[in-house]
């Protein structure tokens, strides 16, 4: 029987074996139809290494490549009640929550976060366009409440990444009645002398643009964003004229004075480490990293000094 596990055995091992191996090794890039490798893709932020178009960035991964280490704690939100409006369209409301929270391994489209960045400490929210377009419901709404209530208890900055197709129309009027209360969250810091930083990033449209996302003190936007309320489609429709060239997005925002600033993604940290020590009034970062302590390499025990004959000697 020996030949079964010496020669049938890994011979069926490794036809399984080799099925095993990913299939998706490498995506193409949306913009310029680049074949990038996973890795390599991963690496660069999900920043085109062609063209440097930005792709979506999940909020778990922005965190791990924002926070110092990659060290961050959740912080919790509450959880709204589920389904008020026994809402259904081609699904139940509930079932469509749970196929994106399947899909995305998250609980919903916010994630809330504190930690360091720069050795500064600071709450961050992350909204996920892959949960339902990263749609404004309830649980967004008590997400960025649960992140001013912890920056203010804990006198820190809050950074918010925004992504989002507007409100969560499963909702209806709760998911509106969010505008309101994230400006309520908004002012809460202004009060308390805290600084309110968003990051806008591919696309945020709708009621977020309409409330917390257009309410911060600096208002930064990752290259090539779609940054508006309605989109240049409605637009198009309802004026009958052809909009310009780059219309609502980032750079003829920031041309126009919508914005104060354009970052490519790679130097996104260290610019809102900037930032926030600026606003919070402390000293600037060092942003190298510190210099190896110096070798300590045993030294040669120095000879003790030799009693000089001479002046020992009494004439
Ligand atoms: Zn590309």
């Amino acid at each position: 029987m020996n030949w079964i596990t010496n020669y049938v055995r890994p011979r069926i091992n490794s036809i399984f074996s080799r099925r095993e191996m990913p299939e998706n090794l490498w995506s193409k890039c949306d913009e310029c139809g680049t074949m990038l490798f996973h890795r390599e893709l991963s690496d660069n932020l999900n920043v085109c290494t062609n063209c440097g178009h930005h792709m979506a960035l999940t909020p778990r991964d922005r965190f791990t490549a924002l926070f110092d280490a990659g060290i961050f704690t959740e912080v919790e939100v509450p959880q709204p009640i589920d389904d008020p409006l026994k809402f259904r369209d081609q699904k139940k409301y509930p079932d469509r929550l749970k196929a994106a929270q399947k899909q995305t391994g998250e609980a919903e489209a916010m994630l809330v976060a504190e930690g360091e960045i720069g050795r500064t400490p600071i709450v961050a929210a992350a909204q996920d366009f892959s949960f339902m377009g990263g749609s404004m419901g309830m649980y967004v709404g008590n997400a960025i409440i649960a992140a001013a209530e912890r920056a203010v208890m804990l006198k820190r900055p809050l950074i918010l990444f925004s992504a989002a197709g507007g409100a969560r129309m499963q909702e209806g009027i709760l998911s509106l009645m969010q505008m309101p209360r994230t400006t309520v969250a908004v002012q809460m810091l202004k009060e308390n002398n805290l600084p309110y930083i968003v990051v806008l990033t591919h696309p945020t449209t709708g009621g977020v643009t309409a409330s917390y996302a257009m309410l911060g003190d600096v208002h930064i936007a990752e290259p090539n964003a779609l940054i508006c309320f309605a989109g240049p489609r409605v637009i198009e429709q309802t004026i009958r004229e052809k909009l310009p060239e780059g219309f609502q997005r980032a750079e003829y925002l920031l041309d126009h004075g919508m914005l104060d600033r354009v970052t490519p993604r790679k130097e996104m940290r260290d610019e809102l480490i900037t930032i926030t020590r600026m606003l919070m009034g402390l000293p600037p970062a060092i942003l190298a990293d510190l210099p190896p302590p110096p070798e300590v390499s045993p030294e040669p025990p120095t000879p003790a000094p030799t009693p000089d004959q001479d002046s020992e000697q009494t004439s």
